[in-house]
């Protein structure tokens, strides 16, 4: 039987001083209504939500009245076209999720055991995970304090002769500064494939995330920018990336004869049913993401003043669309940590979530990188966490959770 690794906070020295205390309970939050002097119940503010406002149910319901469920249904090519569209590139290869979409993308390369991967330790499990079911080795590489983004200087440094490849991966809705990760990829014929999963609609240099390397990936999870519940796309301008991923992803099933295969293929299919659902959020993909920019801008407004907190960034040459609205506690400033404003937060009915723990401080890969340090994504993990970030939040549970913020430590 799969044992799981253990890894004890006492044998993680001081490193275990970053990993943050259990998610709090949020509490329904109880508030008198004056005119009856009764307490009624108010409703929790979640991290997250699908906001699903457009063509959504009437593409299913044709999905279903036109008895094409499974996966050979016309709205998948349309999803895949019109989603690849909006990322200013020719080929869209829709899958059943962002990890297996990171996973069909890293396998169009051809990867051995021996080939290295420079990936961010800050960032979310399925992107190590990808490199790893690959059988190639995961190499970590810093982020920047700036932006909370890979650090190209830091990748730089990382690559040796048997680096294949390179993902960034944009964190929270914000680019990772590309072109000095372009030009390593030219100088050292090195792949680099966009993890894009929390990056759908933002722009480097007014050019959009999922264009901009050789290949990049998405994730239609329900918690994404674009939902399809669960989903995943492969987006590249490359034809034979394109080819071959589509290939992949359908058993590799050979043109000559069925039945005979060429590659180790895999399912990892989308249904008609989650592409219909994708066309109608990609239709309302520019609405999303000026709610997301205006959601931001006003929670960055009211929390502006509020000393010790850190509002997320955005750099001149970036258009973030983020994915979650991240902030960084000060402790000595704030009068408060992180996990005690997280809890502050949570009596308010408010939910929350702490930034990344970094793959180098996860029990399943602590041997392969013991020792190695990276204290950016360290700090970002420390005092980092995000507050309820949907689409469809309100300026009033705008304003209560920032208020909360602004009296608290006070
Ligand atoms: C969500 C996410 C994934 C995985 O997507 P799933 O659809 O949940 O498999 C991969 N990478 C990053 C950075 C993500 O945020």
């Amino acid at each position: 039987m799969l044992q799981p690794v253990e890894l004890s906070l006492e044998d993680m020295g001081d490193l275990a001083g970053i990993i943050p205390a259990k998610d709090p309970v949020v509490k329904a939050h109880y508030a008198p209504i004056p005119r009856f002097g009764e307490e009624t119940r108010q409703s929790i503010i979640p991290v997250c939500e699908p906001t699903l406002a457009g063509n959504e149910l009437a593409y299913v319901q044709q999905a279903v009245e036109t008895n094409w469920i499974s996966s050979a249904g016309s709205f998948i090519r349309d999803f895949e076209k019109q989603f690849a569209g909006a990322c200013g590139v020719r080929y869209g290869i829709a899958c059943a999720n962002g990890t297996v979409a990171l996973h069909l993308a890293l396998a169009t390369l051809g990867l051995q055991p021996g080939d290295e991967v420079i990936i961010p330790t800050f960032t979310m499990i399925a992107t190590i995970n990808a490199v790893t079911y690959c059988g190639a080795t995961p190499v970590l590489a810093d982020n920047e304090p700036h932006y909370w983004q890979m650090d190209p200087a830091d990748v730089a440094a990382k690559i040796t002769p048997r680096t294949k490849a390179i993902v960034p991966v944009h964190i929270y809705g914000h680019p990772v500064d590309m072109d000095p990760l372009l030009e390593l990829g030219r100088q050292h014929g090195i792949a680099i494939i966009e993890d894009a999963a929390e990056s759908h609609g933002a722009e480097y240099k007014g050019r959009r995330t999922g264009g901009l390397g050789d290949a990049a990936t998405f994730s239609f999870y329900g918690n994404k920018i674009l939902t399809t519940g669960e989903g995943g796309m492969v987006t590249t301008d490359n034809e034979e990336i394109a080819r071959l991923a589509w290939n992949l992803r359908d058993h590799a099933f050979s043109s000559e004869r069925h039945f005979w295969h060429k590659y180790v293929g895999f399912n990892y299919r989308m249904t008609n049913l989650q592409a219909a659902v994708g066309l109608g959020q990609v239709e309302q993909l520019e609405k999303f993401v000026a709610m997301r920019r205006a959601n931001a801008a006003y929670y960055s407004e009211l929390l502006a003043d509020v000393p010790g907190i850190t509002t997320p960034p955005e750099a001149p040459w970036a258009k973030n669309v983020y994915w979650m609205y991240g902030i960084l506690v000060d402790e000595a400033a704030y009068g408060m940590n992180r996990d005690s404003l997280r809890v502050a937060l949570a009596e308010k009915g408010i939910e929350t979530r702490t930034f990344f723990i970094p793959m180098h401080c996860q029990p399943v890969y602590w041997q392969q990188f013991k020792g190695q340090r990276f204290p950016v994504a360290e700090a970002l993990c420390r005092d980092g966490f995000y507050l309820p970030s949907a689409t469809s939040l309100t300026r009033q549970q705008i304003e209560r959770v920032a208020e909360v913020i602004r009296v608290v430590s006070q």
